[in-house]
Protein backbone atom coordinates (compact mmCIF):
# COMPACT_ATOMS: atom_id res chain seq x y z
CA UNK A 1 0.00 0.00 0.00
CA UNK A 2 1.60 3.45 -0.90
CA UNK A 3 1.16 6.36 1.36
CA UNK A 4 -1.77 8.72 0.87
CA UNK A 5 -2.87 11.95 1.97
CA UNK A 6 -5.29 10.92 4.60
CA UNK A 7 -7.84 13.25 7.03
CA UNK A 8 -8.99 11.82 9.92
CA UNK A 9 -10.83 13.42 13.25
CA UNK A 10 -9.63 12.68 16.84
CA UNK A 11 -12.21 10.02 17.77
CA UNK A 12 -11.12 9.56 21.84
CA UNK A 13 -7.46 10.72 23.87
CA UNK A 14 -7.00 8.70 26.89
CA UNK A 15 -3.73 9.13 29.04
CA UNK A 16 -2.81 5.45 29.42
CA UNK A 17 0.18 7.47 32.23
CA UNK A 18 1.04 11.14 33.07
CA UNK A 19 3.45 10.93 30.10
CA UNK A 20 1.75 8.64 27.73
CA UNK A 21 -1.38 8.92 25.79
CA UNK A 22 -3.69 7.34 22.96
CA UNK A 23 -5.25 8.88 20.84
CA UNK A 24 -8.03 7.18 18.37
CA UNK A 25 -8.37 8.81 14.77
CA UNK A 26 -11.51 7.97 12.69
CA UNK A 27 -10.15 7.99 9.08
CA UNK A 28 -12.53 9.80 6.60
CA UNK A 29 -10.26 9.77 3.76
CA UNK A 30 -9.66 8.10 1.89
CA UNK A 31 -12.70 5.71 3.06
CA UNK A 32 -10.75 2.65 2.70
CA UNK A 33 -7.12 3.33 4.81
CA UNK A 34 -5.48 0.15 5.84
CA UNK A 35 -2.26 0.00 6.91
CA UNK A 36 0.18 -3.31 7.93
CA UNK A 37 1.08 -4.05 11.26
CA UNK A 38 4.04 -2.55 12.20
CA UNK A 39 3.52 0.55 10.05
CA UNK A 40 3.33 4.38 10.84
CA UNK A 41 1.91 7.58 9.80
CA UNK A 42 3.44 11.34 9.29
CA UNK A 43 2.35 14.28 10.59
CA UNK A 44 3.33 17.43 9.05
CA UNK A 45 4.08 20.57 11.67
CA UNK A 46 5.56 22.99 8.11
CA UNK A 47 7.87 22.58 5.04
CA UNK A 48 10.03 19.69 6.10
CA UNK A 49 9.44 19.21 9.58
CA UNK A 50 7.08 15.85 10.35
CA UNK A 51 6.48 13.55 13.26
CA UNK A 52 6.07 9.75 12.95
CA UNK A 53 3.80 7.72 15.12
CA UNK A 54 3.05 3.94 14.57
CA UNK A 55 -0.24 2.56 14.91
CA UNK A 56 -0.82 0.56 18.51
CA UNK A 57 -4.04 -1.29 17.26
CA UNK A 58 -4.51 -3.97 15.03
CA UNK A 59 -5.14 -3.71 11.22
CA UNK A 60 -7.57 -6.20 11.84
CA UNK A 61 -9.87 -3.97 14.07
CA UNK A 62 -12.83 -2.18 12.76
CA UNK A 63 -12.97 1.28 13.39
CA UNK A 64 -10.69 3.84 14.58
CA UNK A 65 -6.63 3.52 14.38
CA UNK A 66 -5.02 4.40 17.68
CA UNK A 67 -0.91 6.23 18.22
CA UNK A 68 -0.13 5.60 21.39
CA UNK A 69 2.84 8.19 22.12
CA UNK A 70 5.45 9.08 25.32
CA UNK A 71 5.24 13.29 24.99
CA UNK A 72 8.20 13.05 27.72
CA UNK A 73 10.09 14.77 24.90
CA UNK A 74 8.12 17.48 25.02
CA UNK A 75 9.05 18.60 21.63
CA UNK A 76 6.78 20.33 18.82
CA UNK A 77 4.76 16.93 18.31
CA UNK A 78 4.54 16.05 21.59
CA UNK A 79 3.13 19.41 22.47
CA UNK A 80 0.73 18.90 19.26
CA UNK A 81 -0.65 15.36 20.85
CA UNK A 82 -1.01 16.71 24.37
CA UNK A 83 -3.36 19.78 23.18
CA UNK A 84 -5.84 17.11 21.06
CA UNK A 85 -9.23 17.09 21.89
CA UNK A 86 -11.66 15.04 20.58
CA UNK A 87 -13.12 16.20 17.31
CA UNK A 88 -9.94 18.08 16.11
CA UNK A 89 -9.19 17.67 12.62
CA UNK A 90 -6.20 15.90 11.91
CA UNK A 91 -4.34 15.58 8.36
CA UNK A 92 -1.52 13.39 7.87
CA UNK A 93 0.45 10.79 4.99
CA UNK A 94 0.57 6.87 5.11
CA UNK A 95 0.76 4.30 6.02
CA UNK A 96 4.94 4.34 5.85
CA UNK A 97 7.13 1.60 6.59
CA UNK A 98 8.54 -1.84 6.48
CA UNK A 99 9.13 -2.93 10.29
CA UNK A 100 5.89 -5.68 9.53
CA UNK A 101 5.67 -9.39 10.39
CA UNK A 102 5.91 -12.09 7.68
CA UNK A 103 3.43 -14.81 8.54
CA UNK A 104 5.13 -16.82 6.49
CA UNK A 105 8.79 -16.86 7.60
CA UNK A 106 8.97 -20.03 9.24
CA UNK A 107 11.82 -18.53 12.08
CA UNK A 108 10.85 -18.43 15.61
CA UNK A 109 9.99 -14.69 16.31
CA UNK A 110 11.29 -12.52 19.24
CA UNK A 111 10.19 -9.22 19.74
CA UNK A 112 12.46 -6.58 21.76
CA UNK A 113 10.89 -3.78 22.93
CA UNK A 114 12.74 -0.27 24.42
CA UNK A 115 9.46 1.43 26.33
CA UNK A 116 7.33 3.16 23.61
CA UNK A 117 8.90 1.29 20.90
CA UNK A 118 6.44 -1.65 22.13
CA UNK A 119 3.92 0.38 19.69
CA UNK A 120 4.24 -1.74 16.66
CA UNK A 121 4.82 -4.70 18.14
CA UNK A 122 1.46 -4.29 20.01
CA UNK A 123 -0.19 -4.02 16.82
CA UNK A 124 1.80 -7.45 15.63
CA UNK A 125 1.35 -9.27 18.43
CA UNK A 126 -2.39 -8.19 18.93
CA UNK A 127 -3.06 -8.83 15.00
CA UNK A 128 -1.11 -12.19 14.97
CA UNK A 129 -3.27 -14.21 18.21
CA UNK A 130 -6.11 -12.48 17.64
CA UNK A 131 -5.87 -14.02 13.94
CA UNK A 132 -5.04 -17.79 15.29
CA UNK A 133 -1.11 -17.26 14.97
CA UNK A 134 0.23 -20.67 16.73
CA UNK A 135 3.59 -20.77 16.18
CA UNK A 136 5.99 -19.64 19.14
CA UNK A 137 6.63 -16.20 19.93
CA UNK A 138 8.25 -14.36 22.69
CA UNK A 139 8.74 -10.27 23.64
CA UNK A 140 11.43 -9.17 25.53
CA UNK A 141 10.11 -5.71 26.70
CA UNK A 142 12.08 -3.26 28.88
CA UNK A 143 11.36 0.08 30.71
CA UNK A 144 13.21 2.10 33.34
CA UNK A 145 10.97 1.03 35.48
CA UNK A 146 7.16 -0.78 35.15
CA UNK A 147 5.29 1.97 35.20
CA UNK A 148 6.63 2.58 31.77
CA UNK A 149 5.74 -1.14 30.09
CA UNK A 150 2.48 0.27 28.80
CA UNK A 151 0.20 -2.56 28.20
CA UNK A 152 2.05 -4.91 30.56
CA UNK A 153 -1.20 -6.26 31.72
CA UNK A 154 -2.51 -7.28 28.21
CA UNK A 155 1.24 -9.44 27.06
CA UNK A 156 0.25 -10.86 30.79
CA UNK A 157 -3.28 -12.10 29.56
CA UNK A 158 -1.90 -12.68 26.07
CA UNK A 159 0.65 -15.05 27.80
CA UNK A 160 -1.74 -16.86 29.63
CA UNK A 161 -4.28 -17.25 26.94
CA UNK A 162 -1.77 -18.64 24.39
CA UNK A 163 0.94 -20.82 25.84
CA UNK A 164 2.99 -20.35 22.47
CA UNK A 165 3.70 -16.59 23.25
CA UNK A 166 6.90 -15.85 25.92
CA UNK A 167 6.57 -12.66 28.01
CA UNK A 168 9.72 -11.38 29.56
CA UNK A 169 8.76 -8.26 31.11
CA UNK A 170 12.61 -6.29 32.37
CA UNK A 171 12.61 -2.99 34.66
CA UNK A 172 15.89 -1.16 35.38
CA UNK A 173 14.71 -0.14 38.76
CA UNK A 174 11.85 -2.17 40.60
CA UNK A 175 9.86 -1.98 43.61
CA UNK A 176 11.42 -4.98 45.94
CA UNK A 177 8.33 -6.96 45.32
CA UNK A 178 9.05 -7.20 41.59
CA UNK A 179 9.21 -10.42 40.56
CA UNK A 180 9.99 -10.42 37.07
CA UNK A 181 13.86 -9.69 35.56
CA UNK A 182 15.74 -6.76 36.26
CA UNK A 183 18.40 -4.99 34.34
CA UNK A 184 19.17 -3.17 31.14
CA UNK A 185 17.47 -4.31 27.76
CA UNK A 186 20.63 -5.95 25.96
CA UNK A 187 21.40 -7.98 29.16
CA UNK A 188 18.29 -9.65 29.15
CA UNK A 189 18.47 -9.80 25.36
CA UNK A 190 22.19 -11.92 26.30
CA UNK A 191 20.18 -13.86 29.26
CA UNK A 192 17.06 -14.73 27.81
CA UNK A 193 18.44 -16.08 24.22
CA UNK A 194 19.95 -19.26 24.18
CA UNK A 195 20.69 -20.20 20.49
CA UNK A 196 19.87 -18.28 17.92
CA UNK A 197 19.42 -20.89 15.17
CA UNK A 198 16.24 -20.69 13.17
CA UNK A 199 15.21 -17.13 15.04
CA UNK A 200 13.93 -13.49 13.85
CA UNK A 201 14.41 -10.79 15.86
CA UNK A 202 12.46 -7.50 15.83
CA UNK A 203 13.83 -4.50 17.81
CA UNK A 204 12.20 -1.15 18.14
CA UNK A 205 13.77 1.97 20.53
CA UNK A 206 16.64 3.97 20.98
CA UNK A 207 19.73 3.47 18.63
CA UNK A 208 21.36 2.39 21.22
CA UNK A 209 19.55 -0.23 22.42
CA UNK A 210 18.97 -1.18 19.28
CA UNK A 211 22.98 -1.39 18.71
CA UNK A 212 23.36 -3.37 21.93
CA UNK A 213 21.01 -5.72 21.66
CA UNK A 214 21.95 -6.47 17.68
CA UNK A 215 26.07 -6.63 19.04
CA UNK A 216 24.49 -9.17 21.47
CA UNK A 217 22.77 -11.39 19.07
CA UNK A 218 26.02 -11.05 16.64
CA UNK A 219 28.55 -11.95 19.04
CA UNK A 220 25.86 -15.20 19.64
CA UNK A 221 26.07 -16.12 15.68
CA UNK A 222 23.37 -14.18 14.70
CA UNK A 223 23.25 -13.22 10.65
CA UNK A 224 23.13 -9.02 11.00
CA UNK A 225 20.16 -9.24 8.68
CA UNK A 226 18.37 -11.49 11.01
CA UNK A 227 18.00 -8.85 13.32
CA UNK A 228 14.73 -6.24 11.97
CA UNK A 229 14.32 -2.19 13.58
CA UNK A 230 12.17 0.60 13.84
CA UNK A 231 14.68 3.18 15.13
CA UNK A 232 12.04 5.77 17.10
CA UNK A 233 14.77 8.13 18.62
C1 LIG B 1 9.17 5.34 12.31
C2 LIG B 1 8.92 6.04 13.63
C3 LIG B 1 7.80 5.68 14.38
C4 LIG B 1 7.58 6.31 15.61
N1 LIG B 1 6.50 5.91 16.38
C5 LIG B 1 6.32 6.46 17.60
C6 LIG B 1 5.24 6.05 18.44
O1 LIG B 1 4.42 5.19 18.07
N2 LIG B 1 5.12 6.62 19.67
C7 LIG B 1 6.00 7.58 20.12
O2 LIG B 1 5.84 8.06 21.24
N3 LIG B 1 7.02 8.00 19.34
C8 LIG B 1 7.17 7.49 18.11
N4 LIG B 1 8.20 7.94 17.32
C9 LIG B 1 8.96 9.13 17.76
C10 LIG B 1 8.16 10.37 17.32
O3 LIG B 1 8.29 10.53 15.90
C11 LIG B 1 8.67 11.67 17.96
O4 LIG B 1 10.06 11.77 17.83
C12 LIG B 1 8.28 11.73 19.43
O5 LIG B 1 6.86 11.66 19.57
C13 LIG B 1 8.76 13.04 20.06
O6 LIG B 1 8.32 14.11 19.24
P1 LIG B 1 8.66 15.61 19.67
O7 LIG B 1 8.39 16.51 18.50
O8 LIG B 1 7.96 15.93 20.96
O9 LIG B 1 10.20 15.60 20.00
P2 LIG B 1 11.39 15.43 18.93
O10 LIG B 1 11.82 16.81 18.52
O11 LIG B 1 10.98 14.46 17.85
O12 LIG B 1 12.43 14.73 19.84
C14 LIG B 1 13.20 15.40 20.83
C15 LIG B 1 14.36 14.50 21.19
O13 LIG B 1 13.86 13.34 21.90
C16 LIG B 1 14.23 12.15 21.23
N5 LIG B 1 13.11 11.23 21.44
C17 LIG B 1 11.96 11.14 20.72
N6 LIG B 1 11.13 10.24 21.28
C18 LIG B 1 11.77 9.77 22.39
C19 LIG B 1 11.43 8.84 23.40
N7 LIG B 1 10.23 8.22 23.39
N8 LIG B 1 12.30 8.61 24.41
C20 LIG B 1 13.49 9.24 24.43
N9 LIG B 1 13.89 10.14 23.50
C21 LIG B 1 13.04 10.40 22.50
C22 LIG B 1 14.48 12.58 19.80
O14 LIG B 1 15.38 11.72 19.11
C23 LIG B 1 15.10 13.96 19.97
O15 LIG B 1 16.47 13.88 20.30
C24 LIG B 1 8.45 7.33 16.09
C25 LIG B 1 9.56 7.69 15.30
C26 LIG B 1 9.79 7.07 14.10
C27 LIG B 1 10.99 7.48 13.29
Amino acid sequence: MKPRDCRATVAAVRWLTPEVVEVDLSVTEPADFRFEAGQWISVPFGPKIVRAWSMASAPNRKGPITLSVDVAPGGIGSQWLRALEPGAPVEFKGPNGGFVFTRADPRRALFVAEEIGIVPIRSILTELYETGYGRPAALIFWARDPGWLIYDAEFRSLARRYPSFSYFPVAREAPADWRSDRGEPHEAVDRLVHAVEGLVVYVCGGAETIRRAREVLVEKGMDRKSVRWEKFW
